[in-house]
Parts: C-alpha cells; sequence; structure tokens
C-alpha cells in the first residue's frame, strides 16, 4: 500500500498518461488493451476491471476509475442531460463499495470511463464523486468541475442561465467527443472524401451545423472527413449530394492555384464520397439535401464573387 502522497501522485499520473494517449489518438477513443498498458514505477496498473464498473488496484486505498459499459443509447440510463452521472453500486461486492465511497469521503479525483461501442472509451478525468446515496446505493458526480460549481440538478432548480451553461457543457464534453468517436469510427477512421487516415487531421463533420434544430450530435448527421475538407464543407465551397457525389464551388474550380486546390479539392469534384459498411451509420440523404440546398444557392447568388 502507498502513502496518501504517493496515492495522489500516482492519479497524476495517470492523468498525464491519459492526456498523451488521447493526443496519440486524436481525441478519438482509447481500446481496453491501451487502457490495460498503463505503467506506475514498473508495475502494470489496468485502468480498467475486467469484470467490473469498478477499478480498484491493489495499491491504492480507494477507487481509481469507474465506467459504463457499451450501450445503444448513449445518453440514456447512467447520464443524464445535466451532464451528472449516477453510478449505481448495488451489484458490486462489498470490498469494491469500500472502496468507491471512500474515493467519495476522501475528494479522491478518478476517471470516468464511458464506452462509444464495445471495448473502446472516452475518459473523463479527474472526476470528484460529489454525492453519495447509501440507502439508494448510488453514487452521482459531474462529467466536468464546471458542472460541479452549479450543483446537483437533482436537489437545485437551475436558473435559465445556469440551464443554458449547463447545456453547453453537456455538449462540448459529452455529446461531441461521442459524436466524433461514432462518426470516425463508422468512416474507418479516414476521410470520407480524400481517404486520409491520420486521426490527429481527421474531424467529425456536422452534415446540418449543430446550431440548427436539425444539427443532431447523430452519426447519419455526420461524416469523417480531413481538417481541409471539413473546412471546404462548412464554408459551402464544397458539398456533398443526396446522391453522396462530391461538389466543387464553382469559382474555385475556376482558379488557379498550387497543387493543394488542384488535388486538394478541384479533383474531387464530381466523384462519389467513402460510405460506412454499417448502412444504419450512412449519412442521411434528408441532410444531405437540406445542406446540399444551401451550397447551390449560395454558389446561385455569389456567382463568381464574393468569397
Ligand atoms: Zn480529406
Amino acid at each position: 500500500m502507498f502513502s496518501r502522497t504517493e496515492e495522489l501522485a500516482i492519479r497524476e499520473d495517470v492523468f498525464r498518461w491519459l492526456d498523451e494517449r488521447m493526443i496519440d489518438h486524436g481525441g478519438y477513443e482509447l481500446s481496453r488493451a491501451v487502457l490495460s498498458s498503463y505503467e506506475y514505477g514498473g508495475v502494470r496498473i489496468p485502468l480498467l476491471d475486467r469484470g467490473k464498473g469498478i477499478r480498484n488496484p491493489i495499491q491504492l486505498s480507494s477507487t481509481l476509475s469507474i465506467m459504463t459499459g457499451w450501450k445503444k443509447n448513449p445518453y440514456q440510463d447512467s447520464e443524464d442531460e445535466s451532464g451528472w452521472v449516477t453510478y449505481d453500486y448495488r451489484a458490486g461486492d462489498g470490498g469494491d463499495n469500500t472502496k468507491l465511497v471512500r474515493a467519495w469521503a476522501n475528494g479522491d479525483p478518478l476517471v470516468y470511463f464511458r464506452a462509444v461501442r464495445e471495448g473502446f472509451y472516452l475518459p473523463y478525468y479527474p472526476i470528484v464523486i460529489a454525492e453519495n446515496d447509501p440507502v439508494r446505493r448510488h453514487v452521482r458526480f459531474p462529467l466536468d468541475p464546471g458542472l460541479g460549481i452549479l450543483g446537483d440538478p437533482l436537489s437545485l432548480s437551475y436558473t435559465d442561465i445556469q440551464r443554458r451553461y449547463a447545456a453547453s457543457i453537456v455538449k462540448t464534453r459529452l455529446h461531441q467527443p461521442v459524436f466524433r468517436a461514432r462518426v470516425l469510427h463508422a468512416y474507418d477512421g479516414a476521410c470520407t472524401v480524400c481517404n486520409l487516415k491520420h486521426s490527429e487531421l481527421l474531424d467529425a463533420a456536422h452534415i446540418v451545423p449543430d446550431a440548427d434544430e436539425r444539427g443532431i450530435a447523430d452519426v447519419t448527421n455526420g461524416l469523417a472527413m480531413c481538417k481541409l475538407h471539413h473546412a471546404a464543407y462548412d464554408r459551402s465551397l464544397m458539398a456533398v449530394t443526396p446522391e453522396y457525389e462530391i461538389r466543387i464551388n464553382a469559382q474555385l474550380l475556376d482558379e488557379v492555384d498550387g497543387p493543394m486546390l488542384r488535388h486538394g479539392l478541384q479533383e474531387m469534384h464530381g466523384r462519389t464520397i467513402r460510405l460506412p459498411s454499417n448502412r444504419n451509420a450512412r449519412p442521411s440523404p434528408d441532410l444531405l439535401a437540406a445542406q446540399f440546398a444551401n451550397f447551390a444557392r449560395r454558389s446561385a447568388s455569389v456567382d463568381g464573387g464574393g468569397f
């Protein structure tokens, strides 16, 4: 067993290590294999438990991580729209629960892993457990420290300003990372336009922007795109028809510039995007049509000027 100071040092080291892994993976999901490879002082300490949601390494006096497994709908069950997680410890055994309750009592920072698909996780850290309910046998914590400042929505009623603030944090901390992981996975981690495969250079583009009412964070409203094609798409310099054909803005097609313009954009005109093999993950033709209408309207109204 380590001293308290060393325990906190291990936790800090885990967070640093996760920062590095997230950079390596372009802010993408992490596999169970990667999460099992963490070492401290030459000793391997897997960050997830094989059979349980609560990870209690023998070296630590309280819980190191909590995991929510793969579920069909990521926004149901334990997480609510307020960005707070209710974690049930009914199923665990006595020893696991003792360490979980101790993490709450000590205010120990830990990691929350949520599965985005079987065996792949997004980490949230540092998490501090805000509440322990020994009667219902669950703990509650916010996914972001900013939400903790607002207080638990179950015991307080938020003002409109607080509700909007909470909604914006939930969008950036919960919905967008899950959207990104799902879209990049659906497209096998490659740009749907040019097939570039470097995850550090890839984004999950919204077909209909998320500011729009229809701009949902669902994989059918997403396209995996490299930074160049994402920017071109968002600025209507490029579009995708409901038949999945790539169109480049007419003015841009006539421009003369270096190889990036020629190979990166002009040569994409008329090609077909690479579709996800999973039919359910393919882009919605209705959403593509809505966005393509914007592109066509802008191209017509600009008619050779304005870009
Ligand atoms: Zn691309």
